[in-house]
C-alpha cells in the first residue's frame, strides 16, 4: 500500500519504517530540512535500537523515501499518518497547533479521496475537529475520512513493539476506511480493535495515565516500605505474580518522565477538567511523581549535609534505558535542582550525551562511565541503563573522595554494596535506604 506519515520524529520514522519492512511503500514528510537531509545521505536523526539497519534496508529496497515537501507525500499516497508533537501548554492542556498546521497542509493538497489517520497523541474530539478543518480548507472539496490510530510504542523498545504490538487502535467515523487500515495492519498479526474515533482517542490517554499510575502507586509503596523496613522489589515481585496486576511498570525509582507520560497525564487532567470531570485520582499521581524526586534530593543532601561545593558524579541523562531522549528526563531535572544548590557535576550516559548538552550546561561530560567517579564526593545513578550493572565498583569506590553511592534506580544489591565498603542509598529497601 502506498503510506504517508508526516513527522519524521520517534514515532514517525519508526511508524514508516517497520510499514516499509512489511512491504508497504512510505514516504516520510518532515518539516526540518536538517533531518531529511542527515536521513537522505545515511545518518540518524535519533536513537532507536535496531532502527538504522531497517532504515537502510528499506531505503535500498526502495520502498522508503524521505521528502520536505507535504504536497508531495499527500500526492502519492492514499493513506497519510500524522505524526507530529502534540506538546502541552503553560497549563497543562495540549498545544494543537502542529495537527492544525498539517491539518491545513494536508486539505490544500487534496485532489482525491484520502484516508488521514492521527497517530499523534491527541485530546477526545481532536478528530473531529481535524475533519472540520480540513473540510474548511480542502478547495478541491474532495471525500475524505478521519481516522485516530494512536500508537503505544515505547522508546527504546520501539521497533520491536511496533512490529509485535499487543493491539492495534483504529477509530472511525464511518466503515469505509476500515478495510484500508486493516490491510494496513494485518502483517503484524495483532488484534485490531475498531470503535469510534472519541474512543480511540482516550484509549491512548486512559492507558498512559493507567501506566504513570501505576509507577507512582509503587513509588508510594516505597515510601511506606523505608518507614517500615520492608524492601519495595519484594512487595513489588509479591504484587507482580498476580496476573489481574502484572509485574511490568512496578520499579520504585526516582520517578517518571520523558516526552510522553506527564505531558500525556496533564492533558488527560486538562482534558477531563474540559469536559466537566474532576479527575482528582490522576492529580494525585502527579503529586506522588514530583514527591518522589523532592525525596531523592533530599536523600542526597541530608547525607552530604552541604551540597555547595560538592562534586558529584551522575550516571544516566536519557530518561530511561535504551534512549537518547532527555525531553522531561528526570536525570536532567536532578542535575539541574543539584546544580541549583551550588554542586558541581561530571556527568554520563551512553547514548544521550549530545542531547543533553543542549539542555545541561556548565557539566563535565565524561565519555567513560568508570570515570565518572574521579574525585567525586559521591555517585548517583538517574537511569536504569542495564551497562551501568557492569559498573567497576571497585574502582568507583577507589575514586571516589568516600564511598557514597546514590541509586534512583535500584540497580545494585544493598547487602553487596554495603560488603564492598559502599554507603548506598537506594529508593524503597529499608529503612534510611
Ligand atoms: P518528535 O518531536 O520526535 O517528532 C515530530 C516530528 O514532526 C519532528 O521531526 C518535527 O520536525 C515534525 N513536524 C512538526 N510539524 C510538522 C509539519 N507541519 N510537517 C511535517 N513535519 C512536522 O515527536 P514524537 O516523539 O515522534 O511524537 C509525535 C507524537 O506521537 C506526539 O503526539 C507524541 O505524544 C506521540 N507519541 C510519542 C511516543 C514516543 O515514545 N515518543 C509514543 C507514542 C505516541
Amino acid at each position: 500500500m502506498k503510506l504517508t506519515i508526516i513527522g519524521t520524529g520517534y514515532v514517525g520514522l519508526v511508524t514508516g519504517t517497520c510499514f516499509a519492512e512489511v512491504g508497504h511503500q512510505v514516504i516520510c514528510v518532515d518539516k526540518d530540512p536538517e533531518k531529511i537531509k542527515l536521513l537522505l545521505e545515511g545518518g540518524m536523526p535519533i536513537y532507536e535500537p535496531g532502527l538504522d539497519e531497517l532504515v537502510r534496508k528499506n531505503v535500498n529496497a526502495g520502498r522508503l523515501q524521505f521528502t520536505t515537501s507535504t504536497g508531495e507525500g499527500v500526492e502519492r499516497s492514499d493513506i497519510i499518518f500524522i505524526a507530529v508533537p502534540t506538546p502541552p501548554q503553560p497549563d497543562g492542556s495540549v498545544d494543537l497547533s502542529f495537527i492544525e498546521t498539517v491539518s491545513r497542509e494536508i486539505a490544500s493538497s487534496m485532489t482525491a479521496y484520502k484516508i488521514i489517520v492521527d497517530k499523534s497523541t491527541v485530546p477526545v474530539k481532536t478528530g473531529e475537529k481535524v475533519a472540520e478543518t480540513i473540510n474548511r480548507y480542502c478547495k478541491a472539496k474532495v471525500d475524505f475520512d478521519v481516522v485516530s490510530n494512536p500508537e503505544f510504542l515505547r522508546e527504546g523498545f520501539a521497533v520491536g513493539d511496533f512490529m509485535k504490538p499487543d493491539r492495534v487502535v483504529v477509530g472511525v467515523a464511518s466503515q469505509r476506511p476500515v478495510q484500508a487500515m486493516k490491510d494496513v495492519y494485518t502483517p503484524y498479526n495483532a488484534p485490531i480493535v475498531v470503535t469510534d474515533i472519541n474512543s480511540a482517542e482516550l484509549i491512548k490517554h486512559a492507558a498512559n495515565s493507567f501506566l504513570a499510575l501505576k509507577i507512582s502507586y509503587i513509588n508510594a509503596v516505597s515510601v511506606l516500605c523505608e518507614l517500615s523496613g520492608a524492601n519495595v522489589q519484594e512487595v513489588a515481585a509479591g504484587m507482580g505474580m498476580d496476573t489481574r496486576i502484572g509485574r511490568q511498570f512496578l520499579d520504585a525509582s526516582l520517578g517518571f518522565g520523558g516526552s510522553c507520560f506527564p505531558k500525556d497525564l496533564s492533558a488527560f487532567i486538562k482534558i477531563s477538567e474540559q469536559l466537566g470531570y474532576e479527575f482528582g485520582l490522576l492529580k494525585e499521581v502527579q503529586k506522588i511523581n514530583a514527591t518522589q524526586m523532592d525525596r531523592f534530593v533530599k536523600k542526597i543532601s541530608e547525607t552530604m549535609w552541604v551540597l555547595k561545593g560538592k562534586k558529584l558524579g551522575i550516571l544516566g541523562l536519557a530518561f530511561k534505558q535504551n534512549t537518547d531522549d532527555v525531553r522531561m528526563s528526570p536525570a536532567i531535572e536532578l542535575c539541574q535542582r543539584l546544580q541549583q544548590e551550588g554542586v558541581i557535576l561530571r556527568v554520563h550516559d551512553p547514548r544521550a550525551m549530545d542531547k543533553a548538552k543542549a539542555v545541561l550546561t556548565d557539566v563535565t561530560y565524561v565519555s567513560d562511565m568508570n570515570e565518572v567517579a574521579e574525585g567525586c564526593d559521591a555517585l548517583v545513578i538517574a537511569t536504569e541503563w542495564p551497562e551501568f550493572k557492569q559498573l567497576d565498583l571497585e574502582r568507583a569506590r577507589k575514586n571516589l573522595t568516600h564511598p557514597i553511592l546514590f541509586d534512583g534506580r535500584n540497580l545494585f544489591n544493598v547487602d553487596e554494596m554495603e560488603k564492598l565498603g559502599f554507603l548506598y542509598k537506594s529508593i524503597g529497601r529499608g529503612q534510611g535506604a
